[in-house]
């Protein structure tokens, strides 16, 4: 049922997939629409009960103009409708979004500041609409059907350029009193560390995130370059070209230096989770976000370093840690999904 590692479509067009066979006499399935708005993409499909995406299309996304955004946003509504009946809309936003999941208080990567997006959206479409924020929205996914399915407890870790979170406790997704609780990326990690995008220094996204893995192969490959070599022939020879995916496939093939860097990334990522352990205490965290794609070579050292931070260990059951299993397509499932139960 689940289409995570189908490619979506190209930009503008729609798809329809391959619809479940159901049985005859059987009520037709209850369908919504989850849209992904990122900085620079908007992905939207129409995703049945079960969370499969059933019809999708994607579209680039107007960051800078606010009222372009939403105008795309229903575009992507309209060319998807069809002849589908779909019941409401989930849109998921790169942002702050309040406890009453309407308005975007603020978004880095969007020019939305205070935008009342619910209303907008439910005036376009006349369906009715919930905003989330995506990472949210993403772990919502997973927890219903991925990764996370067989508990109540669990936290999805975002591993891309920064890092995103999201929380669901006790079977309930975890927003907190003003609706943006668990940005855990901002959580700090080196006092006195790294300068963040927020403004403050030291925040556990500096050292596990895409970002920090392409600083410190940067600089490793500056001060290092023989035994850069793998690295930087990848890059064309310039350390300021490499890439975290040019870090994972060295590593993949066996590049010691590469391993390393991952080894890294995966401690700060082990040593933060021990840290989300010890107050929340969920059974399974999820780790997805483009560098889970290195899988194990980041995973068991995270495991390892968690394992060793852990509080009373040795005395206490311990959560597993887990790869994502829905990839780029969390978003728009998790978003529907949250707008069935609205
Ligand atoms: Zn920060």
């Amino acid at each position: 049922m689940r289409r995570a590692a189908q490619e979506g479509s190209p930009a503008g067009t729609s798809v329809e997939r391959e619809a479940a066979t159901r049985p005859p006499g059987d009520p037709p399935p209850r369908l919504t629409i989850g849209v992904d708005v990122g900085g620079t993409k908007t992905a939207a499909g129409v995703v049945d009960e079960h969370g499969a995406i059933i019809r999708d299309a994607r579209r680039e996304t107007p960051a800078t103009s606010p009222s372009e955004i939403i105008a795309a946003i229903g575009d992507l509504v309209e060319e998807l409708r069809g002849d589908h009946e779909v019941e409401a809309i989930g849109v998921g936003a790169a942002g702050f979004v309040d406890a009453k999941r309407s308005t975007v208080l603020f978004a880095p990567n969007l020019a939305w500041r205070e935008e009342p997006l619910r209303a907008e959206i439910e005036k376009l479409t006349g369906l009715s609409t919930v905003v989330e924020n995506d990472a949210n929205a993403a772990a919502w996914a997973e927890f219903q059907f991925g990764a996370a399915h067989d508990v109540d407890d669990m936290i999805l870790l975002t591993v891309g350029t920064g890092l995103g979170g999201g929380l669901v406790l006790a079977g309930e997704l975890y927003r907190g009193a003003f609706g943006v609780g668990g940005e855990v990326g901002h959580l700090r990690a080196v006092p006195n560390g790294h300068l963040c995008g927020c403004g403050n220094k030291g925040c556990w996204e500096q050292y596990a995130s895409g970002s920090a893995l392409v600083r410190e192969a940067r600089e490793f490959a500056r001060s290092s370059p023989p035994q850069a070599s793998c690295l930087l022939e990848l890059a064309g020879g310039r350390a300021d070209r490499i890439e975290g995916p040019m870090v994972t496939k060295a590593a993949a093939d066996g590049d010691g230096p590469s391993r390393e860097l991952l080894e890294d990334l995966g401690r700060w990522l082990g040593e933060g989770i021990a840290t989300l352990a010890a107050v929340l205490d969920p059974a399974v965290v999820v780790v997805g976000g483009g560098v889970s794609e290195a899988g194990d070579l980041l995973l068991d050292p995270a495991r390892k370093a968690f394992a060793r931070q852990l509080t009373a260990r040795g005395h206490r059951p311990v959560l597993e840690i887990r790869r994502a299993m829905l990839g780029n397509e969390a978003g728009i499932i998790g978003a529907a999904d949250l707008a069935r139960r609205r």
